[in-house]
């Protein structure tokens, strides 16, 4: 089978993914988590199908425009791909990136035109460089719209993006992708109980969909457990943020858990689940963080009772295979 890209031709192997196979020819595409979440190697179909896998999660505009995932297509036939258009893309600005506890930046970034996203959701950023990757947003889109996307960014000294992110100046250029995700809140979807867990900046997005719940006046409770390996990793401290504790009627219930105090986040989340002593089907549990932690507390609240069908979650698959 062949592979056109900007009018050259690459022979794809059966069963190989478009991202491999141009990878191979020394096409380099942005990608992170080359399973289908991050949608950072989302590109359009010019001729021919990608195959139904490659459109998994997509939006309906998007799909109408020819978009998939390179890292989810396998053919069957002859492709001529091109690069998405500007339609997938956003340029940005640094506002600024200011240390909020050891090691964690709280990013805000102001993209040129508003970016349409669930509260919970993540998004892809690019720095000059070609550098892409994904950080969850924080912020409401209200809240965005005001005061920037907010981020919260785990410096890795020698990162690419979080190290860049670090030392750069206010006004440095940026992209942002199309958001994607499934861990986003949606209102009126559901009136029980929220069970919230997220290990290091995995809290991020669970802020986002705490915030929407609380804005929302979710009629269920709200738990929060932050997670965390050492103590000075609980950069937003052990006490609940007071702006998830001001909205009259609903708040939020807060937990924190550090692994070296042995405290276990699977087995918090678990008796967190239980003290709630509601119904099967009727709480939410919404995990983001580690893929170690994530795949823990997801088991340990399977173990519990929970239907996979009521867990979301977003593993911080570590980065670096894709540009
Ligand atoms: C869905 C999703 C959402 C994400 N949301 C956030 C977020 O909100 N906040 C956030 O801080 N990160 C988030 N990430 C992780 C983020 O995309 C990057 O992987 C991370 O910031 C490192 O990128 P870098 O360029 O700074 O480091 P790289 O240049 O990729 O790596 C530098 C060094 O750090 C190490 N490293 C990189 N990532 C990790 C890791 N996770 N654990 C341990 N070591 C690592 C590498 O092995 C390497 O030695 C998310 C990832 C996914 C898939």
């Amino acid at each position: 089978m062949q592979l056109t890209f900007e009018g050259r031709a690459y022979d794809l192997r059966p069963g190989e993914s478009v991202l491999d196979a141009m990878a191979r020819h020394g096409v380099g595409l942005p990608s992170a988590c080359r399973v289908g979440s991050c949608q950072a190697c989302m590109i359009r179909s010019v001729s021919g199908d990608p195959g139904p896998d490659a459109r998994r999660g997509l939006k309906a505009t998007w799909l109408a425009s020819g978009y998939f995932l390179a890292c989810l297509a396998r053919p069957s036939c002859d492709l001529t791909v091109a690069e998405p258009g500007d339609d997938a893309h956003t340029a940005a600005r640094l506002i600024s990136a200011r240390a909020m506890g050891p090691g964690v930046l709280r990013v805000l970034v102001r993209p040129d035109r508003c970016l349409d996203y669930q509260p919970g959701q993540h998004v892809t950023l690019s720095r000059p460089g070609g550098i892409t990757r994904i950080y969850s947003i924080v912020s409401l889109p209200a809240q965005s719209a005001r005061t920037g996307i907010e981020l919260h960014v785990r410096v890795y000294p020698a990162g690419a993006m979080s190290g860049w992110l670090a030392r750069a100046r206010p006004g440095a250029p940026l992209s942002l992708g199309s958001p994607a995700g499934e861990c986003f809140y949606l209102p009126g979807n559901s009136a029980g109980p929220l069970l919230l867990a997220g290990t290091g900046t995995g809290i991020a997005p669970l802020l986002a969909v705490a915030r929407a719940a609380l804005a929302d006046q979710h009629p269920g409770q709200v738990v929060l457990i932050h997670g965390a390996a050492e103590p000075d990793g609980l950069y937003l401290g052990r006490q609940c943020p007071p702006e998830l504790t001001a909205s009259p009627g609903s708040a939020v219930s807060w937990r924190t858990c550090v692994l070296s105090d042995g405290e276990d986040i699977a087995a918090a989340a678990a008796a967190e689940l239980a003290a709630l002593a509601c119904p099967p089907g009727s709480v939410r549990a919404y995990l983001c963080g580690g893929a170690g932690s994530v795949g823990r507390i997801r088991r340990a609240l399977f173990m519990a009772g929970m239907s996979l069908a009521d867990i979301y979650a977003d593993r911080f698959v570590q980065a670096g295979a894709g540009r």
